[in-house]
Parts: C-alpha cells; structure tokens; sequence
C-alpha cells in the first residue's frame, strides 16, 4: 500500500467486517485502537436501514468501540439526507421504525395518505408481507420517484448463518410496481462517501475503505477513487487496486 498520500481517514464496513449479529469479530477492537492511537479518524459506513446512528453508537460502545451521532453513515440516515436535499415534505416508507425516525428528523413526515406522498422510500423491514407490497401499488401509475437504501441480497450474522437483506424487497417492490427504483443511497452508490467528504473536508484520496464485500465496498471505494481493503478469505488476487487481507487484523501490518 503506498504512503503517500498520507491516510487521513478510514471508513470502516460493519456487517461481516466489525460485527456479525451482536458479536464484534476478532481482532477488530485491535485494529481500531491501532489506528486511533496513530491520530487517523475513523468513521463508520454501513447498508444498515434499519437502526438509528444513535442505534449503531449503542451497538458499538458495547463492543467496546466508542464513536459519535457524526461518524457514523448508514444507508438509513443517507436516504434521509437525500430525501431533504429534494426538499420532500411527506414521504411513503417500507422499512422499520428506525429509519422513520431518520428521516422525521429532518423535518420529512411518513405520510399515512398515499396519495400525499413525493416519494416512495424502500429500506430493509422485517415485517415485508404481501399487505405491505398491495399498498404502494398506486405508485404503479404516478411518477413519484422511489428511492432503495441498498440492494444488498444478504448479510452475515453469527455461525455462519445470513439473513435476507434489503435487496429481495426493492426486487419485490420493483417487479410489482413495473418499474425500477430511481435512486440508491447506499453502497456502491458512493452518495455516503460524498456526504463524508463534504461534512468533513476530505478529499478521496484522503479515504481508505474497509470491508468484507467486493460488490459493496470495493466498488465504491473504486468509483470514487480511494484506496481500500478487503477483508477475504476466498479472494487473494485482484486486479483494481485493493489490498486484500484475511482478517481484519492483518490490516495493522500495513501501518508500521
Ligand atoms: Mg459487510
């Protein structure tokens, strides 16, 4: 990995690179305690539609991992900054409590109405039935923009298990609907890469991107032209850049 330019800020992945489920993944408190005693920033990047940041900070202080509301990125919390940009003022929602509760923060109301809302706004929900997908079926006839949090298929919990991600719902969404969604905020869209850089004044070659998939966090890192790791046990070769390791504290070998 070249030293120059010089790191200033690592985003890290959580599922399936800090955490699976609820429990953090060896040698990741090392890795980060490494890099915050070198005086780099971190920051957090996750698909993540479900929970608060205030959630995500909770989770990771009782890892032990002590961050803050302002680096933490989630895919819930990037929808709602989009949704603000567009200056939407109510908005339909398929996802969980937490991530009304992102987007009500900036004022955006869930409108209970259909037929009052801007935009369609997708994000992983748990409780995604039949009933859920026969509501939003006015969306089929109007042009109101629908907005996924990602369209991730999966995501790693503990023993090896995986749990469906928020993808097979925007799929559902779009196959009823007969149309595709219009924008995706989370990875590899790089828009939470461009909240970081201007929330924070950093450059892309300031970044270093750290995650365990390549169709998510590398392609990311590659389209917005930053440096990254990925996290493989499968993969040992690559031809675009990225340093591959096995395990998250492999990584500290590339810092000294
Ligand atoms: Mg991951």
């Amino acid at each position: 990995m070249p030293v120059y330019p010089p790191i200033n800020v690592f985003a890290f992945d959580l599922d399936g690179t800090i955490y699976k489920g609820n429990t953090i993944i060896d040698g990741a408190a090392e890795v980060i305690n490494y890099i915050n005693n070198l005086g780099i920033q971190i920051v957090y990047f996750t698909n993540s539609s479900t929970r608060t940041r205030e959630q995500i900070v909770d989770k990771l202080g009782g890892m032990g991992l002590v961050t803050s509301l302002n680096k933490v990125y989630t895919s819930a919390y990037a929808t709602a900054v989009y949704a603000n940009e567009k200056s939407y003022s109510k908005v339909w929602c398929i996802g969980t409590a937490g991530l009304n509760s992102e987007i009500e923060t900036f004022g955006i109301q869930i409108a209970e109405d259909i037929s009052l809302a801007e935009a369609l706004i997708i994000g992983l929900d748990p409780e995604f039935d039949y009933n859920k997908l026969a509501e939003i079926m006015p969306f089929r006839s109007s042009d109101c923009p629908i907005i996924a949090c990602n369209r991730d298929r999966s995501y790693p919990v503990e023993n090896g298990r995986f749990l469906p991600g928020c993808g097979p719902i925007v799929a559902a969404v779009e196959d009823a609907l007969g149309r595709k969604v219009d924008c995706v905020t989370g990875k590899p869209s790089t828009y939470m890469l461009g909240l970081l850089t201007s929330d924070w004044n950093y450059i892309n070659s300031d970044i270093i991107v750290v995650g365990d998939s390549y169709d998510s966090d590398i392609q990311m890192a590659n389209s917005y032209g930053c440096r990254s790791f990925l996290i493989s046990s499968s993969m040992n070769h690559c031809t675009d850049g990225t340093t591959i390791v096995q395990n998250i504290g492999d990584i500290i070998q590339y810092l000294t």
